[in-house]
């Protein structure tokens, strides 16, 4: 459904994206995780074009994003970070609108609202007018809109970004609701663990590359072990002595943490308490996260 083949952008000397490689099947959802600055919102703008690559190519829905866009715009449906509802008007003002822009046929127009509408669960909300609507109401109603015109690929670009935990975990079973009911390929971006740990694929990006792309699962995986969590009254000495004393497979310091890799914390973390000569503030197991898979990659955390 996407086929992107050596995709850069480059800003004068700057290059925001460099030789991007990777497909999308049709029904996958696909995640884009970095932290800021990484290049995810101008891959994502090139995707839905609404920016020109300069170099590589990318297809969509069988059609090349530069040379024709209109048809890759009818393909696709966006959902942008900032609010771009009519707050003036009600939400089935907005969605006929929309139906208007993108011709859904006049006879299809009531039915399809009605349908988007019960997707994202805004049914009794047909008549209001956005202005009185919360945060998740109104990124449901542009979840809803960008359905409206039977898109194959929705483009969700931080999807959930400035909603509150809650609502973060309502729209993301709206959007998995979606997958299963549309068979819909979603592309997504995010700064956000958990989100990218919904996506069946994930490619990591960092300052304008994909480092790997697999599913979490196996990302995960190929780090094996697990990692324990230390703090301590010295982390710069016990972090020397880890790394003399201890058969650990990788330790680095994270703020203010030590993060050990291990193969099995079983059998490693009893006698480490007894042989640790610095004291020991804190410590905690746990299994690797898609953090770790990206501090493994890059030495740096995400949220840096
Ligand atoms: P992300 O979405 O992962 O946070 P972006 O794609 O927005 O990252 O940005 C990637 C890099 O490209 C950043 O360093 C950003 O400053 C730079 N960039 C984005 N747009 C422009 C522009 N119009 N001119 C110059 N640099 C830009």
């Amino acid at each position: 459904m996407i086929e992107v083949k050596n995709l850069s952008k480059s800003y004068k000397d700057f290059q925001a994206v460099k030789d991007s490689t990777f497909t999308v099947d049709k029904g996958e959802i696909f995640g884009f995780l970095g932290p800021n600055g990484a290049g995810k919102s101008t891959t994502i703008n090139i995707l839905s074009t609404m920016l020109k690559p300069t170099g590589g190519s990318v297809i969509i829905n069988g059609y090349d994003v530069t040379k024709h866009k209109n048809k890759v715009r009818e393909s696709i449906g966006i959902i942008f970070q900032e609010n771009t509802l009519d707050e003036k008007l009600t939400a089935k003002e907005n969605l006929m609108l929309h139906c208007k822009l993108y011709r859904v046929p006049r006879s299809k127009r009531k039915a399809r609202i009605d349908e988007v509408l019960e997707i994202v669960d805004l049914t009794d909300s047909l008549n209001s007018t956005v202005e009185k609507f919360s945060g998740g109401m109104k990124r449901r109603l542009e979840i809803a809109r960008g359905l409206l015109h039977y898109p194959k690929v929705l483009f969700l670009d931080e999807p959930s970004v400035g909603l509150d935990p809650q609502t973060r975990a309502h729209i993301w079973d709206y959007i998995l609701k979606l997958k299963e009911k549309e068979n819909i390929t979603m592309f997504l971006t995010t700064h956000y663990l958990d989100e990218a740990e919904i996506s069946d694929r994930v490619a990591i990006m960092d300052r304008g590359e994909i480092i790997t792309i697999d599913t979490p699962k196996a990302l995960k995986q190929q780090l094996g072990g697990d990692i324990i969590e230390l703090t301590t009254a010295d982390n710069a000495r016990a972090l020397e002595e880890i790394q003399t004393k201890f058969d650990v497979v990788d330790a680095t310091i994270v703020e203010d943490t030590i993060h050990c890799k291990v193969e099995n914390s079983d059998a490693f973390v009893s006698d480490f308490i007894k042989q640790l000569e610095t004291p020991l503030t804190g410590l905690d197991i746990r299994k690797p996260t898609l953090n770790d898979v990206f501090l493994s990659f890059t030495g740096r955390a995400i949220r840096d």
